[in-house]
């Protein structure tokens, strides 16, 4: 049974030491909490803590790693130098320094998001609006920058600390919708964020309602991307404005447009609890469909069987496996990091052992410069070892579906690690590639983007 009137408690580093489970925890590891969430966010909620990590078996428990942060997220120097700046209490200038530095070399904007992607419109940046693949176009509203947990992996994570210049959301002059108005090739808005399913009703509605009109005819699909079904599924059960959710989604279907919800889950435990269930056939009940996505992430989900559950579980209840991502090159990815080589294989050996209805799934994807990027396959050509890479998604439609090969190396983890094959000196995109850099970097509006963060 679904539990009522479950209501929502956070945990951050004011308050976790009141998690009774933490008990379990040792001083050292309470240690390693405080000082690396100074660097990195963190937030979790009651039902993480209560209905998804196995406390039996901490630290190793999944849903503990991708909750709770641990040692190796820092290296030896960056922890050290944050911990002796958290005991200089006379010196709160220092540890913000210290803090900043560290941020800075943990890469806050993988695939330099905000040199390529920010548009502009009559040459003004379009805050909070990211537009990269012509179809698609994601908005990132203000009100839905934060998650009811946050991934100890995410790459977003610059959203969720208060350096303003790493932020990235829509502003009140609402200069998105204006954009959107005017680009008639795009079909698809993916909302956003953080989680944006952390929205009330009303904000959600202010933000898709408009969409529905004369205005909009050319955009088709409204994606919502959200880990709410994982970390808080109560939102679509007994939440206050559960109901009301609902309605928006069945409003946009039948208006003639369609709603995906890009579900996030990483493991298939997170697919286990009757709550999730139910809100699963709650949505899909308003004509939604529910597509899903997880990086590939070590101590999480580095193992087919996990991901072959997964895609399985999610037929069942009616959901399609989409993207298995490769962990992005921000924030604490050693830890996490698989090389590529050993991705595909974990891709392949889960893929093989689905039905064709799970095999939706494509991946394993990196989310780089130039585009959306799979592992295809390891191949033996002309007597050279190669990898085989294609994209799915591409800054130059052009590109899309090709097909090209990098030298072998079973230690590369990004598409930056790799070389290409048959002795040529750079992939065939690289050329145009480099040509956008430069175009944006002389243009200062575009990378001076500094969106303020108002609520609306
Ligand atoms: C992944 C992604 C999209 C959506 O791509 P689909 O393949 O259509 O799901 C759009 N924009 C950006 C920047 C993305 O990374
Ligand atoms: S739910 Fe998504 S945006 Fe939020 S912390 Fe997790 S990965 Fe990041």
């Amino acid at each position: 049974m679904t539990k009522k009137n479950y209501q929502l408690k956070y945990y951050n580093i004011n308050n976790f030491e009141t998690i009774p489970q933490l008990q379990a925890l040792s001083d050292d590891q309470k240690h390693t909490m405080r000082v690396i969430s100074h660097v990195l966010p963190f937030r979790t909620n009651n039902y993480v803590i209560n209905e998804l990590i196995d406390w039996n078996n901490i630290p190793e428990d999944p849903m503990f790693q991708l909750a709770f942060m641990q040692h190796e997220f820092l290296s030896k120097k960056q922890f050290n130098q944050v911990a002796s700046a958290i005991h200089q209490t006379n010196y709160p200038d220092k540890l913000k320094r210290v803090i900043h530095k560290v941020r800075a070399q943990l890469n806050p904007h993988p695939a330099e998001q905000l040199v390529h992607n920010v548009p502009l419109l009559a040459g003004t940046p379009v805050p909070g609006l990211q537009h990269k693949y012509r179809e698609t176009a994601l908005i990132f509203p203000t009100a839905g920058q934060t998650c009811f947990t946050y991934c100890t992996f995410c790459f977003r994570w610059p959203q969720f600390i208060g350096e303003k210049q790493l932020k990235f959301a829509t502003d009140q002059s609402q200069l998105f919708f204006q954009y959107l108005k005017h680009h008639k090739e795009i079909t698809d808005v993916l909302i956003t964020g953080g989680d944006p399913m952390i929205m009330s009703a009303r904000h959600l509605d202010k933000l898709i309602s408009p969409l529905l009109s004369n205005d909009y005819k050319h955009i088709q699909n409204i994606r919502i991307g959200s880990k709410v079904l994982s970390f808080w599924p109560y939102r679509f059960i007994t939440d206050q404005d559960a109901d009301q959710y609902l309605y928006i989604f069945e409003k946009v279907n039948k208006s003639g447009k369609h709603l995906a919800f890009m579900a996030h889950f990483n493991h298939w435990r997170e697919l286990e609890t009757e709550a999730t269930q139910e809100a699963v056939q709650r949505i899909l009940t308003t004509g939604t469909s529910i597509r899903c996505q997880s990086p590939l992430l070590r101590k999480i989900n580095d193992d087919p069987n996990i991901w072959q559950q997964m895609w399985q579980t999610q037929v069942k209840l009616g959901m399609i496996p989409y993207y298995m991502f490769v962990e992005r090159d921000t924030g604490p990815k050693s830890y996490y990091e698989i090389p590529l080589v050993k991705a595909y294989e974990i891709f392949r050996q889960a893929y093989q052992k689905t039905s064709g209805l799970a095999r939706t799934v494509r991946g394993p994807s990196m989310s780089a410069a130039p585009g959306k990027i799979t592992v295809e396959g390891i191949e033996e050509i002309a007597g050279e070892k190669v990898i085989q890479l294609k994209f799915l998604q591409s800054r130059n439609p052009e590109w899309c579906n090709k097909i090209f090969y990098a030298k072998y190396n079973d230690k590369a983890c990004w598409l930056s690690d790799l070389v290409p094959a048959f002795g040529k000196q750079v992939f065939f995109f690289e050329a145009e590639l480099l040509k956008s850099t430069v175009n944006s970097v002389n243009n200062k509006d575009n990378i001076d983007v500094t969106p303020v963060s108002l609520s609306y």
